[in-house]
């Protein structure tokens, strides 16, 4: 049985909800963070406990440091510890830098990078006291390559990127791994948004010839977060069908 516990956050739909329910096949519990949408979130709960899992459902708004307090103190009131902590909540606002608005700018990073770190500082000190870990941020390939019209979305994704560095290195003597994956082309709601002539563009590209699915990413993670992955830290891997190399 594998009852360890995890934190997702923005598991109620997309890549969050197929990591939520991988991490929980075989008895893993799992703390399914959303920020609106609840009966998608209960949805993922439903999903979690059919795959033999525990699930706790909780509302938190990541980029408000008194939120994700509240919801690693949430995992710890109902099962003590945090073995795994998945920082994917996120969003898009895209348009050129010349009409971007400050406030589209500061609203993604605020969820997308700042999210990450108010997790990562709430959660530290139990694992730190645990000496075990293992913390996976969900970057992107655009946080590698950069992309016209995601100027805030792929500064806050390579932000991601140092801040996934700098706490592996600083989490590291604890025995606490610090990763990331970078998936590519996703089929989810924040690409759908795009409309299907976005994906008709981006397939050539894409040497595997597909999307990707949220599963794709989820055993990315799942691994990170295994045992058979305890000596790698301060990576990033890339789930993007071969698009970027
Ligand atoms: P999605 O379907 O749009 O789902 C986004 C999730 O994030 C939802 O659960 C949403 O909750 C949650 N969320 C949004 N703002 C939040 C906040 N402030 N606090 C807590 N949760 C919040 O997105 P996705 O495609 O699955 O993407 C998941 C992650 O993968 C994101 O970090 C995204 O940047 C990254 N990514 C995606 C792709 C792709 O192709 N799809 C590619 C590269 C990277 P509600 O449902 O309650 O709104």
């Amino acid at each position: 049985m594998d009852s360890r516990v995890a934190i997702v956050t923005g598991a109620s739909r997309g890549i969050g909800r197929a990591v939520a329910v991988v991490l929980a096949q075989g008895g893993g519990r799992v703390v399914v963070n959303y920020q609106g949408r609840s009966a998608d979130a209960e949805e993922t709960a439903r999903l979690v406990r059919a795959a033999g899992g525990e699930a706790l459902v909780v509302q938190a708004d990541v980029s408000l440091e008194a939120d994700a307090k509240r919801l690693v103190d949430a995992a710890l009131a109902a099962w003590g510890r945090v073995d795994i902590l998945v920082n994917n909540a996120g969003i898009t606002r895209d348009t050129l830098i010349l009409r971007m608005k400050d406030e589209d700018w500061d609203k993604v990073v605020a969820v997308n990078l700042k999210g990450a770190f108010h997790m990562i500082r709430a959660v530290s000190r139990s694992m730190m006291k645990q000496r075990h870990g293992r913390i996976v941020n969900v970057t992107s390939v655009v946080g590698l390559t950069g992309n016209a019209g995601q100027a805030n979305y792929a500064a806050a994704k390579a932000g991601l990127v140092g801040l996934t560095k700098s706490a592996a290195r600083e989490l590291a003597s604890r025995n606490i791994t610090v990763n990331a994956v970078a998936p590519g082309y996703i089929d989810t709601d924040m690409t759908r948004a795009l409309g299907p002539e976005a994906a008709d563009r981006l397939l050539p590209q894409i040497p595997l010839g597909r999307l990707g699915t949220a599963e794709d990413v989820a055993y990315a993670v799942r691994f990170l977060t295994s045992d058979g992955a305890a000596y790698i830290t301060g990576q990033v891997i890339q789930v993007d069908g071969g698009m970027v190399m």
